[in-house]
């Protein structure tokens, strides 16, 4: 694998190893894009089957992060890292600690979170080295579960796309499929429900469609049913690649929005989606929600602020919409140019080396000044 080649091709600006035998950490932090602040992304525990396989998925979720952070308008960059083990069996204080100490070193230009195979309580012990870590436990001044944020974001994209589709705002005039109901599933038809709309549901485990029924009332589907159910919208919160050959000629539904990352299997399913009269919420800004959340905590937690930055996501799908309909181009197309010319244009108007001049030189004044 020619690693610079293939950095060369995604933009990253930098990829750094971290490994201590002893514990058996072995972590790659990939930093795609520090254009328009730190490089912030979750720290991924999973068993890898090989080192390539890590670099590959590293590489992918921080050039995603970049676009997600420049299309949700936040002062932040793209970066993830991936831990090579397995979350059930070889997590350990040290290792997180140790973590911490090599993300510290990499000053700002890099802040971890919680991802697949991580949870709060590692971030705690990541805190306990360096503060380049968000997710924290609110005793520590950290936001806590980022799921209701993250789907209270998405019924305002799923709002947006009601307007632009039915000119319409009323999701309780609307019915939803919601495939998986885990952490933002849940919150997602919770938030549904009560504004009175008719919601259908599955998920791979029946533990979590049971609470869902019983307590919230919604409707219960069979699993592979989920993409045939005849409702208004179809919202993906389970795993990505949805959006694919073989489900978009099956989509009874006028609008797919949810919390699920990677919903498209390729642009092209988007596309396609699209040519069959199907709006799409691109995935990575109408779940920017959990990301906004976080982000609030690095200039101090607060909750009223964390809702309405999240409220900012109705205009966000609404400007994509907009875009995507004057310039004839599918919405996925669209959150990529406004995330791309964001970047660019932020690119621009920073001096880049100014800051550095000014730390460096700062301690020399006194001394020229008493000289003059
Ligand atoms: P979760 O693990 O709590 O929930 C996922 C649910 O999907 C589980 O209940 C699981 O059983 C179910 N599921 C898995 N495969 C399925 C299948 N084939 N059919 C039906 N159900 C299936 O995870 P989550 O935190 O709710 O995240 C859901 C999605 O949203 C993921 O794609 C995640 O990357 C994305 N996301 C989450 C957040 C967040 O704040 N948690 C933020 C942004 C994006």
């Amino acid at each position: 694998m020619n690693v610079f080649e293939i950095l060369d091709g995604m933009g990253h600006e930098q990829v750094v190893y971290f490994h201590n035998k002893e514990i058996n950490l072995r972590c790659i932090v990939a930093i795609h894009s520090t254009v328009l602040g730190p490089a912030l992304g979750g720290l991924r525990m999973w068993p890898y089957a090989t080192e390539a396989e890590a670099l590959t998925d590293v590489l992918r979720l921080s050039r995603g992060m970049t676009y997600k952070a420049a299309v949700a308008g936040l002062n932040l960059g793209g970066g993830k890292a991936v831990l090579i083990g397995d979350p059930e069996k070889d997590k350990s204080e040290a290792l997180f600690r140790s973590l911490g100490r090599f993300i510290g070193s990499l000053s700002n230009r890099y802040i971890t979170t919680e991802d697949v195979g991580t949870t709060v309580d590692d971030m705690d012990l990541i805190y306990q080295e360096t503060d380049r870590v968000v997710g924290v436990h609110r005793v520590h001044g950290g936001s806590g579960d980022p799921a209701p944020f993250t789907a209270l974001g998405t019924l305002y994209g799923i709002r947006a796309c009601l307007q632009r589709k039915f000119g319409h705002t009323d999701v309780g005039r609307c019915s939803f499929a919601v495939q998986g109901v885990g952490s933002v599933g849940y919150h997602l038809v919770k938030l549904l429900r009560a504004e009175g709309a008719k919601v259908f549901v599955t998920d791979i485990n029946q533990e979590r469609v049971e609470p869902v029924v019983d307590e919230l009332r919604a409707e219960a589907v069979p699993m592979h049913q989920i993409y045939d159910v005849d409702a208004t919208v179809f919202s993906p919160c389970a795993m990505g690649g949805i959006v694919n050959e073989d489900t978009v000629p099956r989509f009874k539904c006028k609008i797919v929005a949810g919390g699920a990352n990677n919903q498209l299997e390729s642009n092209e399913c988007g596309t396609q989606l699209e040519q069959r009269g199907i709006l799409y919420a691109p995935d990575y800004a109408i779940n920017a929600g959990g990301l906004m959340n976080v982000a609030i905590e690095l200039q101090g937690y607060n909750e009223d602020r964390a809702r309405r930055m999240v409220q900012t996501i109705f205009d966000i799908i609404s400007r994509i919409l907009a875009l995507a309909e004057r310039e004839r181009i599918p919405s996925w197309q669209a959150a990529e140019r406004i995330a791309e010319q964001r970047i660019h244009a932020i690119g621009r108007i920073k001096l880049p080396y100014s800051r550095q001049f000014k730390d460096r030189y700062s301690g020399r004044r006194p001394h020229t000044m008493s000289s003059e």
